[in-house]
């Protein structure tokens, strides 16, 4: 069963409630449906910052990997493709957030941990890089 706010009180009712269970005013449940739609949205956006949060963090870990010699060519595919898609993710995360209402109480909560992911992604990224050229310059390393 679906749920959404009420949307005097802004505590959880079921979506066919004729009467709100906590402030026991009157409800619409057809103008319920797509409050408690958005509401499923929006936990599939929390899981998939999830993801990306886990992505961004994987990313400190590969980014360091790679400057060691062992299974190097795996590791530099691994990392650029957390590169390209940790920003793609975030993006489409980001707009999902948009396009379902904004003003879900943890929307900000949520922007700011996706903020924070592309933080982290762009610091793994110009360490990735960097390493990358040092590599290269120092060592000759083909890519
Ligand atoms: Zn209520």
């Amino acid at each position: 069963m679906s749920v959404y706010r009420c949307p005097y009180c802004s505590e959880y009712v079921f979506a066919n409630a004729q009467v709100c269970r906590f402030c026991e005013r009157p409800l619409n449940p057809l103008a319920a449906i797509p409050q408690a739609e958005m509401e499923t949205q929006f936990n599939s956006m929390y899981n998939e910052v999830m993801v990306l949060e886990l992505a961004s963090k994987s990313m400190v870990i590969l980014a360091a990997a790679c400057f060691f010699p062992v299974g190097i060519d795996f590791l530099i595919e691994a990392t650029i493709a957390m590169i390209v898609g940790v920003p793609l993710g975030a993006w489409r995360v980001w707009s999902g957030i948009k396009k379902i209402k904004a003003d879900h109480k943890e929307v900000p909560e949520l922007r700011s941990r996706i903020r924070k992911a592309l933080l982290i992604w762009g610091i793994m990224t110009a360490i990735f890089i960097i390493g990358m050229i040092i590599n290269f310059l120092w060592f000759g390393m083909r890519i």
